[in-house]
């Protein structure tokens, strides 16, 4: 049967909910919660909106998960991806052999991306490009003749991914605790002002929290230490913006101690932020730019490390073989979208846009927000911003009562936000939003307001509920 916004349906969705949930195990999800309430079956995408099997449309601030920066329905891409499935659906590269896509996207990537970066490895997600950086970073050390400098320094409440490094390299505690940890690797404390700055200057805090590194290479040996690995603007750990001097003091502890760099752009990349590398803007010289995502707005699975001249000239020109690679490296259909896609976003001048106008207006449309009872400290860069629901607010952050974590008031207004049409993740009591690059000032104006909408509706709920 045809829906009101013309999807094609021929399913039932009560059944496709029971298949659902008899059939299909989800990432990150408790089944016996998903079964009661069934899943919301996504149906069709276009531009900045997504509509439901129940005919709801919703506009998309999330991007999907960080991905669609060109927004969804993009024709010329799904006709690049046709075009190579009927030429050649699938090559491997192994075996000295190539293929044209997999060669045009390198030669593409060594030219969008900073300077020292010439050479790239793909795999087919963010987790597997990470996995990667901790075999080259270790493998690299070994050739240089350093093979004690195995362990690598992330983050509490850093993501790096699901494969059992990625979630070791990641600091997330509840995937630790379930088989995420692997040895030769250690984690030092987020660039989190809101967490840990009180009583200093947002200046003052970033030079403190890149200390912690210092103290931690000291604390395992700087013979010890491999590589360090971050996320420009944190994510998944709720749109943590870091202050504008951590990342260089970050920098300069690394050159001082001889330790690698690893920029996790999974993200960041390809223009989030309004640079096309959020290394860019944080003014940092990685060794390895860990990229997926945004690289084909997430059309097809596509991921990779950017490799530095300084790792690549050891690595790649004399390393000889290096025992590591997967099935789709290169695979031609991913890399036809991402060649698609990133012509879009250089042919629209998406990075530029999020850069001097639709950024700086979504950073101040964002602001207006603070004048809501539940929200405090709103903030933005580039095109992904934060705010925080807090039970009584208060001028210094750190002065704002929050909730009871166990009240799930994020989780409630995730709901509303849900039935405003509007998409926005929780992060705790942090509601967060990355909207796609194409969004223009009248949809970011919709956007706010339906944020607004859902914002009062939570704070009704809030106080029915005697939590408000
Ligand atoms: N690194 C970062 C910074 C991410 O945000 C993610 C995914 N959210 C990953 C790595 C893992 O990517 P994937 O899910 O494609 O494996």
């Amino acid at each position: 049967s045809e829906t009101k916004t013309g999807v094609q349906q021929d399913f039932d969705t009560s059944a496709v909910r029971e298949l659902d949930s008899a059939h299909f195990i989800h990432p990150f999800t408790d089944h016996a919660a998903l079964a009661v309430k069934g899943a919301r079956v996504m149906v069709r995408g276009e531009g900045i909106y997504l509509w439901d099997s129940d005919d709801n449309k919703i506009l998309d601030g999330m991007s999907g998960l960080w991905c669609v920066n060109v927004g969804y329905g993009r024709t010329s891409i799904s006709q690049a991806v046709y075009r190579q499935m009927e030429t050649l659906p699938f090559y491997n590269s192994f075996f000295n052999t190539t293929n044209v896509p997999a060669v045009q996207l390198a030669t593409l990537l060594a030219s969008i991306a900073p300077p020292q970066f010439k050479h790239v490895f793909f795999t087919s997600s963010g987790s597997e490009a990470n996995d990667t950086n901790v075999r080259m970073v270790r493998r690299y050390w070994d050739l240089m003749g350093y093979k004690d400098r195995h362990t690598i320094i992330g983050r509490y409440n850093g993501y790096h991914g699901s494969t059992v490094a990625g979630a070791a390299l990641g600091g997330m505690a509840g995937m630790h605790a379930q088989g995420g940890m692997i040895p030769g690797v250690a984690h030092i404390g987020q660039p989190n002002y809101a967490e840990s700055g009180r009583g200093m200057t947002e200046a003052e805090f970033g030079i403190v929290a890149a200390g912690w590194l210092e103290e931690k290479i000291l604390d395992l040996g700087p013979e010890k230490v491999a590589a360090f690995i971050g996320e420009p603007v944190q994510g998944a750990g709720g749109v943590i913006i870091p202050p504008a001097t951590y990342w260089p003091e970050i920098q300069r502890i690394c050159d001082k101690y001889d330790i690698l760099l690893i920029a996790d752009e999974v993200i960041t990349g390809f223009g989030r932020l309004g640079t096309m590398f959020g290394s860019e803007l944080m003014q940092i010289k990685p060794d390895l730019i860990t990229f997926a995502k945004g690289v084909t707005s997430g059309y097809v699975p596509l991921g990779g490390v950017l490799v530095g001249s300084r790792m690549a000239s050891v690595l790649i020109e004399k390393g000889g073989d290096f025992n590591h690679g997967f099935t789709y490296s290169g695979h031609p259909v991913a890399c036809a979208a991402a060649l698609e896609n990133l012509r879009i976003i250089q042919d629209e001048q998406l990075v530029t846009a999020v850069a001097v106008d639709t950024g700086p207006y979504l950073r101040q449309k964002f602001a207006t927000l603070a004048d809501h009872p539940l929200v405090s400290h709103p903030d933005a860069c580039g095109f992904v911003a934060g705010l925080n629901l807090v039970r009584k607010k208060a001028e210094v952050v750190h002065d704002c009562e929050p909730f009871d974590s166990a009240d799930g008031v994020g989780m409630i207004c995730r709901g509303h936000m849900f039935s405003n049409g509007i998409i926005m993740r929780a992060v705790g009591d942090r509601m967060i939003i990355a909207p796609p690059l194409v969004m223009t000032q009248a949809q970011i104006d919709e956007m706010v307001g339906r944020i607004r909408d859902a914002l009062d509706a939570t704070l009704a709920d809030l106080r029915q509920r005697g939590l408000f």
